[in-house]
C-alpha cells in the first residue's frame, strides 16, 4: 500500500474549507502538539480562511497540552523570527503564493525552521493511525496574544543595514505587497528607511483583488508601469506570506531572482566579519553566478536539492553566511532560518546606497548566464528508471554528473539538469550557458535524452 502523505515540500496546502476544514486543521494541530509540546506560536497571512483555520489550530494545540501564543497576521519570516527567540515551535497558516481559495499550514521547529521530514512523518502517523495526546481538563493551558512581533522584527532588520546611508540616498520606491502579509511590514520598514514611498495593493485583502499573490513578471504589470510612471529608483513585490522579494529596476525591467540573490551575496561576503563563515548555500538548479561570486570573494559554496527548507536546514547545520533560491527567496541565517523578504528589501537598498549605482547598473556588473527551461510529459512510475539510464549513458560519455536532485550534467559550455516534477507527470530540462543559443541547445539535448529512454522503456 502506498503510504498516505499529507505534506508537500513545506507543509500542507489545500482548498480552504473543502479539504482544509477546521476539523482537519485541529486534528493536524493536536498531532503536532503530541510530537512537539511547550509554548507554540501561531500566525497567518491575509487569506479569508486564515482566522478560521488559525482558531482551529489553537484549539488542537490547547487540547494536546500546549500553551498557545497568537501572533496575528504577519509574514512567515516574522513568525519564524519570534519562534527562534521566544517559543518552542510554531504553526503558520498560509498558502504562500497560491490563489486565494487555497490555504495551508507550515509547521516550525524550535529554531523557527520548517520541521524535518522525520517530524512530518511522525505527525502524519498520528493523524492517520495514531491516538493524539489529549490532556485532562485541569491541564489545559492558556492562549495569549503577542501583537509586538512585527515591531521587533522591523527594528531587528534596521539593525542589520546601514540605515544612515539608505536614508541619505533618498530613494523613491514603489512597493506592491499584493494585499498579503507584507502589508503589515514593508511599508513601515521603507518609511523608517527614509524612502519616498508609493504603494500598490497595500491594503490587506484575502481576495487579492489587485493581482495574483505570486510575484511573477506577468502578475506585476501594474508595478512595472508604476515604477516607470513615477520614475522610481526601484519597485518591490512580495508573495502572499511575504517571504519572497522580487525587484523591478528603474527602467521597469523585471529582475530575475538569481540576480538579486547574487547582488546580496556579494555584499554579504564583502561585509563579513573576521572569522565569520563565508559559506553560501543554494540549490543545484540555481545559476552558476552564485558559485562564481562565492569563489571570487573567498567564500565557500554548497548546492543542495531543490527547496527553500533544504537550503535553510543546510545553513543551520553548517553555520552558513547566506543562501537562497532563484525565485527571490533569500535566507539570512543569523536573522531567520527561512526566506526573508523584508531584510532582502533593506539589503538591496543598502547596496544601491553604498555603491551609489542604479539597480540596472548593479545587475549589469554581475556574471552573465543564460538559461532555458523545457518540459516533457512522463508518467511517474518510470521517472526513476529514466534518470538512472541517463546517468549511466552520460557517465559513459565522460561527462561529470551530480545526482543531488534529478540528474545534473556538466559540459564544457554549461550544464543541464533533468528533474521530475513532484506534483505533475512531467520532466523538466533546465539549462544554463554563456549564450542563449547554447542554453537552448543544452535544454533540447536534455529533452532528447529523456525521450530516448522513455521510448525504450515503454516499447
Ligand atoms: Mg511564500
Amino acid at each position: 500500500m502506498v503510504k498516505k502523505r499529507l505534506f508537500g515540500t513545506f507543509g500542507v496546502r489545500r482548498v480552504a474549507n473543502e479539504v482544509l476544514t477546521p476539523e482537519f486543521a485541529s486534528r493536524l494541530a493536536v498531532s503536532y502538539g503530541t510530537v512537539n509540546s511547550g509554548r507554540i506560536a501561531i500566525g497567518g497571512d491575509t487569506r479569508t480562511s486564515t482566522k478560521m483555520i488559525k482558531d482551529a489550530i489553537a484549539s488542537g494545540l490547547l487540547s494536546s497540552g500546549c500553551e498557545v501564543v497568537d501572533c496575528g497576521i504577519l509574514p512567515t519570516p516574522a513568525l519564524q523570527y519570534a519562534v527562534r527567540h521566544y517559543y518552542d515551535g510554531g504553526i503558520m497558516v498560509t498558502a504562500s503564493h497560491n490563489p486565494p481559495k487555497y490555504n495551508g499550514i507550515k509547521f516550525l521547529d524550535e529554531f523557527g525552521i520548517g520541521i524535518a521530514d522525520e517530524m512530518d512523518l511522525a505527525i502524519e502517523d498520528i493523524y492517520f493511525d495514531g491516538e493524539p495526546k489529549r490532556v485532562s481538563w485541569n491541564e489545559i493551558k492558556e492562549k495569549f496574544l503577542n501583537d509586538r512581533v512585527i515591531d521587533e522584527y522591523i527594528n531587528e532588520i534596521l539593525k542589520r543595514v546601514d540605515t544612515e546611508a539608505i536614508k541619505k540616498a533618498n530613494f523613491k520606491v514603489v512597493l506592491d505587497p499584493g494585499s498579503g502579509a507584507g502589508c503589515f511590514t514593508s511599508p513601515y520598514l521603507l518609511e523608517k528607511l527614509g524612502c519616498k514611498l508609493i504603494t500598490l495593493n497595500a491594503q490587506a485583502d484575502g481576495f487579492f483583488p489587485g493581482r495574483n499573490p505570486e510575484p511573477t513578471e506577468p502578475n506585476l504589470d501594474t508595478l512595472i508601469s508604476a515604477v516607470k510612471e513615477f520614475k522610481a529608483d526601484i519597485g518591490f513585490a512580495h508573495d502572499g506570506d511575504a517571504d519572497r522579494t522580487i525587484c523591478i529596476d528603474e527602467h521597469g525591467k523585471f529582475v530575475q531572482g538569481d540576480k538579486s540573490f547574487a547582488l546580496v551575496e556579494k555584499l554579504m561576503l564583502k561585509n563579513r566579519k573576521k572569522g565569520q563563515s563565508g559559506l553560501i548555500v543554494t540549490t543545484v538548479a540555481t545559476s552558476s553566478a552564485i558559485e562564481e561570486i562565492a569563489t571570487k570573494n573567498d567564500g565557500e559554496f554548497i548546492a543542495t536539492a531543490v527547496g527553500d527548507l533544504i537550503v535553510a536546514r543546510k545553513l543551520h547545520e553548517e553555520n552558513g553566511l547566506f543562501g537562497g533560491e532563484e525565485n527571490g527567496g533569500l535566507i539570512f541565517p543569523d536573522f531567520v532560518y527561512g526566506r526573508d523578504s523584508a531584510l532582502a528589501v533593506a539589503k538591496i537598498l543598502e547596496i544601491m546606497a553604498i555603491e551609489g549605482k542604479s539597480l540596472s547598473k548593479l545587475v549589469e556588473e554581475l556574471p552573465v548566464y543564460y538559461s532555458q527551461k523545457n518540459k516533457i510529459e512522463c508518467v511517474d512510475e518510470i521517472k526513476e528508471e529514466i534518470m538512472d539510464k541517463i546517468s549511466e549513458e552520460v557517465s559513459n560519455l565522460g561527462f561529470n554528473i551530480d545526482r543531488t536532485d534529478g540528474v545534473k550534467i556538466f559540459k564544457d559550455d554549461g550544464w543541464v539538469i533533468i528533474r521530475p516534477s513532484g506534483t505533475e507527470p512531467i520532466f523538466r530540462s533546465f539549462s544554463e550557458s554563456k549564450s542563449q543559443e547554447k542554453a537552448i541547445e543544452l535544454a533540447n539535448w536534455g529533452i532528447d535524452l529523456i525521450k530516448k529512454h522513455k521510448d525504450e522503456i515503454e516499447s
